[in-house]
């Protein structure tokens, strides 16, 4: 029911974790983040409290400037440590969270098993995942417009945020229905739900748009929608003060 996610110069993991738990008001079952650490890029994820995840974090190596994090409302799987968001998929080596519901997911988890995928959740977020990575794998342009393409295709509601391994500077959002923020600091970007995890930042918004996917890369942003069309998004200036 969350999304935080961060990339630049400051360290990922405790700002994500922070702005779960400002996020924590929204109700949730489970929590989970995503880093790209020295080894790569490691999912952590936990049923319960955002103090269950940060005991799962004790001792791993947390150290990262690029990460997201999801608190779950589950609709489509029981809250467990697998259900729980980020769902990674293997053969691309990329996480994404999802809040929202994939009404189609069914008809797309069918045709994924057809060509010899397989799944470790019930989500309708990990056929997404797997659905956005087979687009990836086949028609072999960027995973920016995999995502495009795929979402071209989903019925439903999502703010997702997805980031993979081959490219560690790169956040990818997107959404339809669910709401999703965008704070513009300084060679910084983040991500969340709602604009409380990132006023203590910067008070420079973007509210992406349904329909609109984001693609921050190389400290660069760029907003298109599902077909491709570069839109200018407004910047606003919050007063919101915590
Ligand atoms: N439908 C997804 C799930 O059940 C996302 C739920 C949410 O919005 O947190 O995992």
């Amino acid at each position: 029911c969350g999304i935080v996610a961060y990339v630049g110069h400051r360290e990922a993991c405790p700002l994500v974790i922070k702005g779960l738990k400002r996020l924590e008001y929204r109700g949730y079952d489970s929590a989970g983040v995503a880093l790209m650490n020295g080894q790569g890029l490691r999912v952590y994820k936990k049923k319960g409290k955002v103090v269950a995840l940060e005991h799962e974090l004790d001792g791993k190596d947390t150290h990262a400037t690029i990460g997201m994090g999801h608190t779950r409302w589950a609709t489509h799987g029981e809250p467990n440590d697998v259900n729980a968001h980020p769902h990674y998929s293997f053969h691309r080596k990329l996480a994404i969270i999802h809040n929202g519901i994939i009404e189609n997911y069914a008809a797309i988890k069918q045709a994924l098993l057809k060509k010899g995928h397989t799944f470790t959740s019930e989500t309708d977020t990990e056929v997404l995942g797997q659905f956005i990575e087979d687009i990836w794998e086949n028609q072999g342009g960027t995973l920016e417009n995999a995502v495009r393409l795929a979402l071209q295709e989903v019925v439903g509601a999502y703010a997702i945020v997805i980031m993979n391994e081959a490219d560690p500077t790169q956040l990818i959002a997107a959404r339809k229905g669910s709401p999703l923020v965008i704070g513009v600091g300084e060679n910084e970007f983040f991500l969340a739900s709602d604009a409380t995890p990132i006023v203590e930042y910067t008070k420079d918004v973007i509210y992406l748009n349904d329909y609109e996917v984001a693609v921050i890369k190389d400290g660069t942003l760029k907003v298109v929608t599902l077909d491709n069309t570069t839109t200018t998004p407004y910047v606003h200036k919050i007063e919101l003060e915590l």
